[in-house]
């Protein structure tokens, strides 16, 4: 039901690579009011592969989608996010297990961000060896940030067995990695 109010993707491949520059590290994309587009790239099989984010901008602080896999940008993109907006990132929710997802959760906790994923996210990066978030979602969670409430939920499995979808009621969208 929900599925087909679909009207955000956040697609992992070449297409989504931005006319910034070639060979910038860290990209960042406005989507819609208070919501931004992130990409960093690492290299997978010779290949430079860009991963995308998402963070949204409130009166209470940043909420990051996800991390940066490229380990060199965990910071810059804190430092961008504050140069841009003049505001600190104060949450950060991984929503699947993967490093394109995961990789910066263990620095941005050190950075006093707090960083979630669900219980079944947190078991496959410990089986898999990921970082892990400092707090864990039992169940599907309402988050109220600012003016913005948003709810994470697990639809089942599908790019991977935990994935998680982030609705945006008000707005009227989803955030769903594919
Ligand atoms: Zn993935």
């Amino acid at each position: 039901m929900r599925a087909t109010l679909l009207t955000i993707a956040l697609i992992f491949s070449l297409a989504n690579v931005y006319a910034q520059g070639e060979e910038a590290k860290l990209k960042i994309s406005h989507l819609t009011g208070d919501f931004y587009i992130y990409t960093t790239y690492n290299t997978y099989e010779g290949s430079r592969i860009p991963a995308n984010g998402m963070y949204v901008i409130t009166s209470s602080g940043v909420v990051l989608f996800d991390t940066p896999w490229d380990t060199t940008q965990f910071q810059p993109l804190l430092d961008s996010i504050k140069w841009r907006h003049h505001k600190s990132v104060i949450m950060c929710i991984a929503t699947h297990w993967h490093s394109d997802r995961t990789e910066g959760l263990a620095f941005y906790q050190q950075q006093g961000i707090s960083t979630y994923t669900t219980i079944l996210t947190d078991e496959l990066s410990k089986k898999n060896h990921k970082k892990r978030a400092e707090y864990l979602m039992a169940k599907d969670t309402i988050f109220n940030v600012g003016p913005y409430s948003f709810e994470v939920y697990y639809p089942g499995p599908g790019h991977t067995e935990d994935n998680i979808v982030v609705w945006f009621d008000k707005e009227k969208f989803y955030m769903v990695v594919v």
